[in-house]
């Protein structure tokens, strides 16, 4: 909660603070990635009293954790998020009805002082969600995780499989076996494929 009684309601009225904050709880996209609970978040606000309310124009700053939807590895993402919003004094809900253009939407998701105190938290969480990858990756050029194997590309540069596919051999052997089946038992050992990688 933020006060706004040493801005006062002059029209014009500035003040500018800079305040750090606990992050609250799933401040994020659900299980891609988020500020930790708890982990701090730097804010710089600018505060302008107008005829309605008070206008809260400001930057939050925080590291959010996630892991790379290519690879898995963990990752870290300093996150910088934007944000402008009016909060609006209740009893001038008429005056601000007039001056603004009639929408039933703007009505339900206007947010207002409560005794001269504002609520940052759902302002902070959309500008945050919206500041964060959808999509994120440890670097822009990771190579991700062999789809046969499972392995880290970029740790394996050379990497690949030999061109029968794993699965494919491993029918084969056993299509072998049943044919000659008076052959020993060469059981599984010998379904897999020469794995030698060529440079
Ligand atoms: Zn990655
Ligand atoms: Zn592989």
């Amino acid at each position: 909660m933020f006060d706004t009684h040493e801005l006062g309601r002059r029209p014009g009225a500035l003040q500018r603070l800079s305040r750090t904050v606990d992050a609250p709880k799933d401040f994020g996209i659900a299980d891609v990635i988020g500020v930790p609970q708890g982990a701090p978040v730097e804010l710089d606000l600018r505060l302008e009293s107008v005829m309605e309310g008070v206008l809260v124009t400001g930057t939050a700053r925080a590291s959010a954790e996630g892991e790379c939807v290519r690879c898995l590895e963990p990752l870290r993402h300093e996150v910088a998020a934007d944000f402008q919003e009016l909060f609006t004094y209740p009893d001038a809900d008429d005056r601000g009805r007039t001056a603004e253009p009639v929408d039933g939407e703007e009505d339900e998701d206007r947010l207002f002082l409560e005794d001269g105190m504002f609520d940052l938290e759902p302002v902070l969480r959309d500008a945050v969600v919206l500041a964060l990858p959808m999509q994120p990756v440890c670097r822009e050029t990771c190579a991700g995780l062999c789809p046969d194997c499972g392995i880290r590309l970029d740790e394996n540069p050379d990497h690949h499989h030999d061109a029968v596919d794993i699965r494919w051999a491993a029918l084969q052997g056993l299509a072998e076996t049943i044919q000659d089946g008076e052959k020993d038992n060469m059981g599984g050992a010998e379904v897999g494929v020469d794995e030698k990688q060529e440079k």
